[in-house]
């Protein structure tokens, strides 16, 4: 029977990272995706500066620094101007090396992981799904619904729950996933345009209470909408035209849209796992837990559940540590998780806010504060710690106190 150290269910971010990691500190990985082939969307866009610090020791960070975009400023628009600037560049100086917003498209990004990996001599099995497993002893059973459509029964040490929002490996569980989903339905447009907002800057309009921003991609004339409508159209989400939203990036911040790659929507839940271990199962990423992408931080803090658990599992399955160290994977990352499902639920939800008074502090009191809040190093150095998770750490928690 085909037995590994880590059967690791699903190739999207997490997944890779955990599959590079392992294979780095010798551990034998299997790494299974049921689709045919990585994905060819942009989705997650920014990588922050704590996950370049730590792709640094899998020498990823400079190949993601020189191919990616950085964001030189946040621009802030009413009744169609621009009215206030955040300066980016250099903002986290002193903090990381990386002191700067860096963009990299997901599915170039899971394209490099795959390389990498293939460096480590192992391959995704594609067309290979999950169907269910079961905890024996020491060992974990695995059913694998194989890409002929044969079932495979294999034997792994540990299994990671990679495997996204729906998770398989969740409901195996019977962990619950509490939380709300918001009554927004976002939308995302990779698209060609020109204007002022096409200036490899961030944009965000301040005009409604619907959250709308233009993201710089590499590239000339290109870029990024991500917007919310909750009006009628959100009844409508799954017919919903890029015609039916653009109007608004067209009027307000004057994009002259040229082409548009990729338009898509989707609704967004605030939730997170009740439990991210369960003996011999892990959940990672988006199975693990799932917020407002406003932040930009999804996708990072599932590369940082891997890697977090990922020297852990190696040091256990080596013999160098017994395996209550895998108990500090569940109570570092859930206490992250929670903390960052509920700072980004609460700031989607004050951005979104609706009535006199959130369309007066958004139009008329924002543009006024932000620039002088700009000028002081201490709110942008707050602001830098926040969203680029360089100040994380477990200081206080059991695995210190050992
Ligand atoms: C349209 C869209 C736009 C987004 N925009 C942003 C953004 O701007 N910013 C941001 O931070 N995040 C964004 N996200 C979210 C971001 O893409 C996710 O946070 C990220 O992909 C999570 O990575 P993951 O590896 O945990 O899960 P996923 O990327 O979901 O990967 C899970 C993998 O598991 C596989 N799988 C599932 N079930 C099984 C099974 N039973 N057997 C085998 N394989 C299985 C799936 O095929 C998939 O490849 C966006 C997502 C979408 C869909």
């Amino acid at each position: 029977m085909n037995r590994s150290d880590v059967l690791i269910i699903g190739a999207g971010p997490t997944g890779l990272v955990l599959a590079l990691w392992l294979s780095k500190l010798g551990v034998r990985v299997r790494i299974i995706d049921k689709t045919s082939a990585p994905g060819t969307t942009s989705r997650a866009l920014a990588v922050q500066a704590r996950t370049l610090e730590l792709y640094r020791q899998l020498d990823l960070a400079d190949t993601i620094v020189r191919r990616g975009h950085q964001v030189a400023a946040a621009n802030f628009w009413v009744n169609g101007k621009p009215v206030a600037q955040l300066p980016l560049k250099r903002i986290g100086e002193g903090l990381t090396p990386y002191a700067f917003v860096e963009i990299f498209p997901q599915d170039e990004h899971e394209r490099l992981l795959l390389e990498r990996l293939e460096d480590y001599g192992v391959s995704v099995e594609r067309n290979t799904a999950l169907d269910s497993f079961e905890e024996t002893g020491d060992t974990l059973t695995a059913h694998l619904r194989l890409p002929d459509g044969r079932q495979e029964v294999c034997q792994a040490c540990y299994l990671a729950g990679c495997d996204g929002a729906r998770s398989v490996v969740r409901k195996a569980l019977d962990t619950d996933f509490p939380g709300g989903t918001y009554q927004q339905i976002f939308y995302v447009a990779d698209i060609t345009a020109s204007g002022p907002a096409l200036n490899g800057e961030l944009h965000l309009d301040l005009d409604q209470a619907d959250f709308l921003a233009v993201f710089p991609l590499a590239g000339e004339g290109r870029a990024r909408l991500i917007g919310t409508v909750r009006d009628e159209r959100a009844e409508r989400a799954e017919t919903l035209q890029f015609a039916d939203v653009s109007s608004r990036a067209i009027e307000h911040l004057k994009v002259h849209i040229e082409d548009v790659h990729w338009f898509s929507t989707y609704r967004v839940h605030h939730r997170v796992a009740e439990h991210f271990r369960n003996g011999r199962a892990f959940l990672l990423g988006d199975a693990a837990h799932v917020h407002s992408p406003a932040g930009g931080q999804g996708m990072n803090t599932g590369i940082g559940d891997a890697i977090n658990l990922a020297w852990k599992l190696a040091a256990v399955l080596s013999g160098g540590a017994e395996p209550k160290l895998l108990d500090t994977y569940e109570t570092e990352r859930i206490a992250f998780a929670r903390r960052l499902v509920s700072t980004t639920d609460k700031v989607f939800s004050f951005v979104t806010a609706q009535g006199r008074m959130a369309d007066l502090l958004r139009m008329r009191v924002a543009p006024f504060l932000l620039p002088k809040m700009a000028g002081f190093e201490a709110s942008r150095e707050f602001l830098f710690r926040t969203v680029s998770q360089v100040t994380l750490n477990y200081r206080g928690m059991p695995l210190s106190q050992w």
